[in-house]
């Protein structure tokens, strides 16, 4: 029997368009690990809510390979010790994985592939980061010249299917049990509001993509409505690698219709994968100035009061209590409460960015770092500082009032008129007055940028 193949995986807990499965699977009997590495230094280490959707990932993950005779094994440490005890215990040749590109990735897998056989492979983004390039090979900074150089490598490969057999070795390594790394929530059990709403794991996001695939040409209409279901609600699915960007691309769009911009949002999980590899620190500096010497305020009063929901503006309270919930925001929402972070509060985007990485499901270094940095206005891609969204404008152009009402029920009672900026006179007692006036936030954030300017 020849010797088995061990399988890394990561943010790519699926069985189907997985070749690092595949390729394995056609060489010999097959060891998928999955390693709780907390050990290698990173920016931040996981969220809580990703380490829910971690934990029921794994068991859906494990369950596919048990129907196919095969079992996940679970370790924890440094990757690279792990696999080299694992390919010491069971003899195996080699590593088969996908590429990762947040920095501690990269750096784990040149750590790997220094004590063993590495095979990489490519199949989490549309096409491999760091393939798409400008005139003279250089990198794209900005997404649309970006996304129009992808578009015209598009479509992706096919996808492939889960294989057949698993071969397995003849005896199995051991491995930790679930429950043992206590990924989920205790004492107290916040995750109710996550339960109800998601199923992790790749038959769940098989149900949503099909789900979404019915309602595809809608999504140009509706994406911007937080109160319509109008988009996919993959992005935990596709973070965790669940599915790939390549199965969601073609069942899209052989569906028909205008599915063009929805490409496009998928184009943008690429684009920040593109940008973390030319600046991997993107998820702690800012890319540009003045922003180093930006005044920024710090007061944990304001901040606590944005994370609980309480700021006295309707439609950035509906989305933080939404995000606390159930682990996401819809993502016109997520401009919006970002933006009054960074510009009515007056706070370091990164305190935004640490609270987000915490509390959503589909936390991703690449694109949680991207859309903050695009928000302030310190990206290499930004919108400008000097552009400040008005949050009561938003909530009523994008037909708010039933959002409001699902997330911040003490307003329920208000009529469509008032609920985006509740008159004092109307405001339910316990619910907030607004931390800052629009008018007084808007001056306040323009002469903290003309004093970074001029310093
Ligand atoms: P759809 O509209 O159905 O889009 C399909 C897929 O495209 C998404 O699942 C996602 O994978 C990708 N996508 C869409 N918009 C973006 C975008 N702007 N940037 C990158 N990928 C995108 N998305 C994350 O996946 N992880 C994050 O940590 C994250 N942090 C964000 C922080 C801020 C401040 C903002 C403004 C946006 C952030 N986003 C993040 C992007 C976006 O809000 C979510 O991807 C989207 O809301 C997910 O919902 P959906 O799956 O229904 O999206």
């Amino acid at each position: 029997m020849s010797s088995p193949v061990i399988v890394w995986l990561r943010r790519d807990l699926r069985l189907s368009d997985q070749p690092a499965i595949a390729e394995a699977a056609r060489k010999g009997p097959v060891i998928p690990v999955y390693i709780l590495d907390d050990e290698t230094p990173r920016h931040r280490a996981m969220g809580g809510a990703s380490r829910w959707w971690l934990h029921h990932s794994l068991e859906s993950l494990g369950a596919a390979l048990q129907e196919k005779g095969s079992r996940l094994i679970l370790r924890r440490g440094r990757s690279d010790e792990v696999l080299a005890k694992l390919a010491e215990e069971t003899g195996a040749q080699e590593v088969h994985a996908l590429h990762h590109y947040e920095p501690w990735w990269r750096n784990a897998e040149k750590a790997v592939g220094k004590v063993l056989t590495l095979c990489l492979h490519h199949g989490n983004y549309l096409a491999p980061p760091g393939s798409v390039t400008t005139g003279s090979g250089g990198l794209y900074k900005i997404y649309t010249p970006f996304w129009r150089a992808l578009r015209e490598r598009m479509p992706p490969h096919d996808p492939q299917r889960r294989p057949q057999t698993i071969a397995v070795p003849s005896k199995w390594p051991e491995s930790d049990t679930l429950p043992d790394w206590k990924l989920l929530p205790t004492t107290p059990d916040w995750a109710g509001g996550m339960r109800a709403m998601w199923e992790p794991g790749e038959k769940g996001a098989r149900k949503r993509l099909h789900a979404f695939v019915e309602e595809a040409s809608a999504y140009e209409g509706q994406r911007n409505l937080p109160g319509v279901e109008g988009t996919s609600m993959l992005s935990p699915h596709l973070h965790f690698g669940e599915i790939s960007p390549a199965q969601v691309w073609h069942a899209v769009a052989d569906a028909g219709g205008s599915v063009a911009t929805f490409l496009g949002e998928i184009g943008w999980r690429d684009y920040a994968q593109n940008v973390i590899l030319q600046y991997p620190d993107y998820g702690g500096r800012y890319a540009r100035d003045p922003f180093g010497a930006f005044p920024w305020r710090t007061s944990t009063r304001d901040l606590e009061a944005w994370q609980q929901g309480r700021t006295g503006y309707p439609i950035v309270d509906a989305g933080m209590r939404q995000l606390w919930h159930t682990g996401w925001m819809h993502n016109r929402v997520r401009m919006i409460a970002a933006s009054f972070l960074v510009k009515h509060l007056l706070i370091d985007w990164r305190a935004g960015e640490q609270w987000f990485w915490d509390t959503l499901v589909d936390a991703d270094y690449g694109s949680n770092a991207v859309n903050w940095q695009w928000t302030a206005g310190s990206g290499v891609d930004a919108n400008m500082f000097v552009r400040i969204m008005a949050p009561l404008t938003q909530s009523e152009k994008f037909d708010a009032a039933g959002y409001i009402r699902e997330w911040v029920p003490e307003l329920a009672d208000l009529s469509d008129a008032d609920i985006h900026d509740p008159p004092s006179g109307k405001r339910p007692k316990g619910y907030p007055d607004r931390l800052i006036e629009h008018r007084d936030a808007r001056e306040r954030a323009l002469s903290a940028w003309q004093q970074a300017k001029g310093s």
